[in-house]
């Protein structure tokens, strides 16, 4: 576990970074990006991170990869490539820079550590899991394939390298229905979100069986919250993740990952707009979409909110928390999560 107040010590010894208005007004161009959802007082608690940590990423010539479940101030302050799981594991494929800061949980350091052999990844806080990630280990995988022999596996990227190993290919929630609708077998496995392999099924003429596993953020939602919502603010666009229940999905207006979220919303620019997913989501994209009034509810990651701009900077400085991938079992699951992107792009996705 990071000791915090070895962090501090270290990070006062070579940084000031004390709250600073005067900083913060010299940064209003990244304060811009999030002036509605971050206060002024708080943006110049984050100057000063955000102000040394840009000026380490240079040093060490690294980028940041900021999933859309991070806080504004990382999202917006020093993440250089933002995006969903799929478009951060092909951006660390082809990203030219020594070293990956990873501001997601650890199943994305690895899937970068994994696409990119040669370069340092770094995980600010080795202990930003994933509950779906925990739920599944390479023996469940083989569990399956004596269940159901022949049936192709398809992993979501939620997974560790060695899952990722023992499958023949992954899947992210913006692409699965069309890699499960691609593969030849009748009958396909998923691992390990079972919601999200039940809303695929609700969409693909396959028969997609599954492991029990689920997210802890989005399985917290029910139909019933739902329709609650809607009479507490009749006109909402209700926008569900496929991690949730197919009960929530069916009653949403509309379901898709992170980046199909994005792009529904930015399409349709609904008055009101309510995110059944991660609470960051909305506060991410709030500043770009004026038109648009986010409202409630806030289910937050624990996960994800390890990762803060305190934790970035000590990693970036002491070059700790170094994400190493066993090699054999790096090989296999480079070709599982290969097969997805080449799928991917093969599919115009
Ligand atoms: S939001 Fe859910 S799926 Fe995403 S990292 Fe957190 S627990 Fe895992």
């Amino acid at each position: 576990m990071l000791d915090l107040t070895h962090v501090r010590t270290v990070l006062s010894e070579h940084y000031d970074l004390a709250p600073s208005a005067e900083l913060a007004d010299g940064m209003q161009d990244i304060y811009a990006r999030m002036d509605r959802v971050v206060t002024p007082p708080d943006f110049a608690t984050f100057a000063p991170y955000i102000k040394a940590i840009n000026a380490l990423k240079k040093e060490r010539n690294a980028v940041i990869l900021g999933h859309n479940y991070m806080t504004p101030e990382i999202f917006h302050g020093v993440s250089d490539f933002v995006g969903d799981s799929l478009q951060l594991a092909m951006k660390a494929s082809d990203v030219e820079a020594d070293v990956i800061v990873q501001a997601g949980v650890h199943f994305m350091a690895e899937t970068s550590k994994i696409l990119s052999p040669g370069k340092t990844v770094l995980m600010p806080d080795m202990e930003a899991g994933c509950s779906l990630a925990e739920s599944i280990t390479a023996e469940g995988i083989d569990e399956m394939r004596a269940k159901y022999p022949g049936a192709p596996v398809v992993s979501y990227v939620n997974t560790t390298a060695e899952v990722k190993a023992a499958s023949d290919i992954c899947c992210t929630s913006s692409n699965a229905v069309q890699i499960v609708n691609a593969l030849e077998a009748e009958t396909v496995i998923m691992t390990p979100d079972q919601y999200l392999a039940q809303n695929v099924a609700n969409e693909s003429h396959k028969t997609v069986v599954y492991w029990p596993g689920s997210c802890i953020v989005h399985e917290q939602y029910t139909a019933q919250d739902l329709r609650n919502f809607r009479e507490w603010n009749p006109g909402t666009k209700l926008i569900a993740h496929p991690e949730c229940t197919p009960d929530v999905v069916a009653e949403a207006d509309f379901s898709g990952s992170t980046s199909g979220i994005l792009k529904y919303v930015t399409e349709t620019k609904p008055e009101k707009a309510m995110l059944i997913t991660e609470c960051s989501m909305a506060s991410n994209i709030a500043d770009e979409l004026p038109e648009v009034e986010f409202v409630g509810p806030c289910n937050m990651c624990p996960y994800m909110k390890k990762i803060t701009l305190e934790k970035i900077l000590y990693s970036l400085h002491t070059m700790e928390g170094q994400v190493e991938v066993d090699p054999v079992v790096a090989e296999k699951a480079r070709h599982a999560v290969q097969a997805m992107i080449d799928m991917s792009r093969k599919l115009g996705l």
